[in-house]
């Protein structure tokens, strides 16, 4: 999701007391649990757009810290002005390239880690960049405790049947595969709608989802 840039959006980004400052972040390393004042569990999106679903989690789980990380501020910006509007205390934003991940949290820090809708990166020598590619999951190997799990969803099938085939050469299995989530009843009771999900699912394109645990 690009936004076209908005004036003024990076120094919003940076003085929003709902994003957490860009220099301050290696040092929270190891030291969310601080940030929150508790020892809830903490659940991050990574690409988390302009954080519909991630809000609405936030809302309906605040026994669960959440950390949405997007890369761009003019997308990010939607997300701080929602939490303006209506704060909560269990949310809290990072504006960064996930690349990096490993620098931001600990091991074992993260419970879960929810991938939604991600870049696709078509190009194969971008394959490397695709958020449920072997090397993105080796990061979230080091990130998400014992017992953890992922979770991905896309309306995307070429991405998504790739994503399955990044499993064998990760530390990854998985626990549910579904090619059309919202044919499902039974996964659909606990199911939060993301921007692109309600986007696509209206249009009637069928919905992938696999969650994934440690082999
Ligand atoms: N998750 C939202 C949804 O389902 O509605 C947004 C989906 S949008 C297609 C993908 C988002 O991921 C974009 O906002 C993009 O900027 C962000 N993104 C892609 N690669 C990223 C990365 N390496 N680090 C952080 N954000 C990233």
């Amino acid at each position: 999701m690009r936004l076209k840039n908005v004036p003024g959006c990076r120094e919003r980004i940076a003085e929003s007391e709902f994003v957490v400052p860009e220099d301050k972040l290696k040092e929270c390393k190891g030291h969310w649990r601080e940030v929150f004042d508790n020892d809830n569990e903490i659940h991050i999106e990574i690409g988390m757009g302009k954080g519909r679903f991630i809000y609405e989690m936030a809302e309906k789980n605040p026994g669960i810290n959440y950390i949405g990380i997007e890369k761009y501020s003019a997308v990010l910006l939607r997300a701080v002005q929602k939490m303006e509007e209506e704060p909560r205390d269990n949310l809290i934003f990072i504006r960064m390239d996930a690349e990096s991940i490993t620098e931001v949290f600990d091991e074992g820090e993260v419970g879960r880690v929810y991938l939604n809708f991600s870049d696709p990166w078509p190009k194969d020598r971008h394959a490397k960049r695709r958020l449920p590619s072997r090397e993105y999951l080796a990061r979230y190997d080091k990130i998400i405790k014992d017992g953890g799990r992922i979770e991905f969803k896309t309306d995307n099938r070429v991405l998504f049947d790739w994503a399955l085939e990044e499993l064998p050469e990760s530390a990854w299995k998985a626990d549910l595969v579904t090619f059309d989530l919202h044919s499902q009843e039974e996964l659909m009771t606990d199911n939060v709608m993301t921007e692109y999900e309600a986007k696509f699912s209206g249009q009637g394109k069928p919905i992938c989802k696999y969650i994934l645990s440690r082999k």
